[in-house]
């Protein structure tokens, strides 16, 4: 049994899992079930009932920062003692500490290094296949080595891997496999030392363990018991190292929620979370269904956002129950462009602080980094404090200040026509200048190269939109604006509200969460919807589909969904809102929208039917003609909260956002 204090505040299920006798575990659950609660309660009680001390414990988490709180959560357990710590690590930092104390053990005199220069090498293999050796090809390459060491696949057999998981890749498969090959062969060739990429640290970890008895007996004497969270996001060569660590052992507790696997493109899979209780089956398994994190509302649409996935694997058909007071519907929010969407997003924000909710509790979530841009504007003119979790700040990220300087050298060419320096001619400008860079007019392939792409598409929308505010904005204009911007943004603040990617925010938990740019082609991302939406690829559509429901489940009592109609103030309203939210947002509703506050929106309004005032009168007095000089407006802002009263009562989730068509919308 365990401990009073170890059980204290957790539910039967959690409870049998954190008291479940030494051998297998396997937590099968929803997010914010506690999963991570458990384990860690379920370490504090192996080591408080003495079954082992805390230096015989292994606990492998996803992030470098998952570990260090979950060491803090353990001292605050009151877990340390003669045994030295707890070592809760990332399988990486794991592998390197053991790799160097065992290494003179395994291989003797040679000493070996960390490879710092990888995408020199990769690059230098690149050229000998006669593949581009540019810094996007080149990371895109190594991306795909590691792609394949993480899936444990050998170069030979790469093309007939990625043929069959049919994965997306820039480059032919076969020159990929002679890059990869040509890359081991130069890191052996170093004279010095061994030289090891992260990958190679877990592989000569395993095979330490697997070739020599000696260090496998040390090492199994030192560590008894292992524990994973975020299992659903296992790699092959993660479970390699695990299976060399464990042996003909099987104390291994495990966690995840195949629901929230979201890292497939680096060789992620959910089944050996999910195959766990085969390769076990004396297991001890648990289920979670309720759900502590967020009110009965968020749950609610958690549950349907993964309730329409399609082909799920069996097993992973969990119902969230919340267990927390009702708490306000999940808006959704539609803006006519993206710009109005931050300055939106950023209002509601400054309204919930206001209310006295910490910007440490607050986050903005997106699916591409390149989002950030509008966002970090958008809280810094409110002066919001902002950091950025995983990433940093737009205007410091190496294909943004190469941008910027790109600008700035082709701008000081004499030889530009003059149109091209103002009015519409300076998008163009800008956007030619880019090309070179890889402003491609369609999408390219390969992760680098879109992210990339998705910086100088945003440096272009931004561009747009200040030649609307400024019509006869020029280019030294412009680069002054991107100087001041640059400036102007905060530096990180640890306090502050949380800017993350919808993948840096996995097993985090905020009080409010705004899911920003929910279109499709942003969510689901347009490489998985195949040209022109042609042929998506489903696999990819699904885990997509995943992203948004971790961004969902990250919300403890507010959440915002939003999307904007077009990129820029004034442009096309080509985008449509994400598939995934059919059914989640009643179609035929005028209330989901808000129209944008653009600086035309701010033209004075009908205070009777919300429409623009033209004419001065009109404006003096208040009220078009058309509209009567009796009306009550109290009845009338009753009218408005009896319709939101009404969508709660009908639970539609979403309600009229104040806007100023709101008022139309009654009146119809
Ligand atoms: P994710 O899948 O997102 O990683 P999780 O299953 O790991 O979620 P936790 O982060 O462990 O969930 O817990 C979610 C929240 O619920 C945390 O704030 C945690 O403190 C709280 N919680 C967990 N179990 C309980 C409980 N029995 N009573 C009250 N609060 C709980
Ligand atoms: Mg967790």
């Amino acid at each position: 049994m365990a401990s009073d204090a170890m059980i204290d505040g957790l539910d039967p299920e959690q409870s049998s899992a954190v008291s479940a006798p030494r051998g297998p575990v396997c937590v099968l659950a929803g997010a914010g079930t506690g999963k991570t609660r458990t384990i860690t309660r379920r370490i504090a009680h192996l080591v408080d009932a003495g079954h082992v001390s805390p230096g015989q414990v292994l606990a492998v988490t996803f992030t470098a920062r998952a570990a260090g709180e979950m060491r803090e959560r353990l001292r605050a357990l009151g877990i340390r003692g003669d045994g030295g710590q707890v070592q809760a690590r990332t399988f990486h930092a794991a592998a390197m500490r053991q790799l160097k104390y065992f290494w003179p053990q395994v291989v003797g005199s040679s000493d070996w290094q960390l490879l710092d220069r990888k995408f020199a090498v990769v690059g230098q293999a690149a050229s000998k296949v006669g593949l581009p050796t540019s810094t996007d090809s080149v990371r895109d390459l190594a991306g795909e080595i590691e792609f394949a060491k993480a899936s444990l696949v050998a170069p030979e057999d790469y093309p007939a891997f990625v043929a069959r998981i049919r994965r997306d890749s820039p480059f032919d498969p076969a020159k990929v496999a002679a890059v990869y090959d040509g890359y081991e062969a130069l890191k052996s060739r170093n004279p010095d030392a061994v030289l090891l990429d992260f990958d190679d640290l877990l592989l000569h970890t395993a095979a330490a363990l697997e070739n020599s008895s000696a260090v496998a007996e040390e090492f199994r004497d030192r560590y008894r018991c292992f524990v994973v969270d975020e299992y659903q996001d296992v790699t092959p060569l993660q479970q390699r190292v695990l299976d060399a660590w464990l042996g003909d052992r099987d104390d291994l507790t495990v966690v995840g929620d195949a629901n929230q696997t979201i890292y497939s493109f680096t060789g992620a899979t959910p089944k050996f979370l999910l195959d766990f209780s085969r390769r076990f089956p004396d297991a001890t398994v648990v289920r979670l269904e309720r759900d502590y994190r967020s009110t009965p509302q968020v749950v609610s649409l958690a549950n349907r956002v993964i309730g329409a996935a399609r082909g799920r694997i069996a097993g992973t058909r969990l119902q969230l129950i919340g267990q927390r007071d009702s708490g306000p519907e999940p808006t959704f929010v539609e803006y006519d462009d993206e710009s109005a969407e931050a300055a939106g997003v950023a209002r509601s924000i400054k309204r919930l602080i206001d209310k006295g909710v910490e910007p440490a509790n607050i986050a903005v979530l997106y699916r591409i980094n390149a989002h950030s841009e509008a966002h970090e504007q958008a809280l810094t003119s409110l002066e919001i404090p902002y950091q950025i979790r995983g990433g940093e700040s737009f205007f410091v990220r190496a294909e943004v200040r190469q941008a910027v300087s790109a600008i700035r050298v082709g701008a000081g060419r004499g030889d530009l026509p003059d149109d091209a320096r103002r009015g519409d001619g300076l998008p163009s400008l800008v956007r030619a200048l880019l090309a070179p860079l890889g402003l491609t007019t369609s999408e390219p392939t390969g992760a680098q190269a879109r992210e990339k792409w998705a910086s100088l598409q945003a440096l272009v929308a931004l561009t747009e939109e200040l030649v609307l505010q400024v019509p006869d904005l020029d280019v030294d204009g412009l680069l002054r604006e991107f100087a001041a911007r640059a400036e102007a943004r905060h530096p990180p603040v640890v306090q502050g509200v949380t800017l993350a990617s919808l993948h840096a925010a996995k097993g985090l938990e905020w009080d409010a969460v705004f899911l920003v740019g929910l279109t499709d082609g942003t969510l689901p991302i347009t490489h998985a919807l195949g040209e022109n939406n042609s042929s998506p690829d489903e696999a990819a559509v699904e885990e997509e589909r995943r992203l948004l429901y971790v961004g969902v489940t990250r919300a403890r009592v507010h959440l915002e969904l939003s999307w904007a109609l077009a990129r820029n103030a004034g442009g096309r309203k080509s985008r449509r809102r994400s598939r995934f939210l059919v059914g989640l947002v009643p179609d035929d509703s005028p209330a989901s929208r808000i129209a944008a506050p653009t600086a035309q929106k701010k033209r004075p309004v009908c205070r009777v039917c919300g429409k623009p005032l033209i004419g001065t009168t009109a404006t003096m007095l208040g009220r078009c003609d058309a509209c009567p000089s009796d009306v009550d407006m109290e009845l009338l802002e009753a009218l408005r909260a009896w319709r939101l009263e009404k969508s709660r009562e009908l639970k539609v989730p979403a309600y009229v956002v104040f806007s100023d068509n709101t008022l139309t919308a009654i009146a119809e």
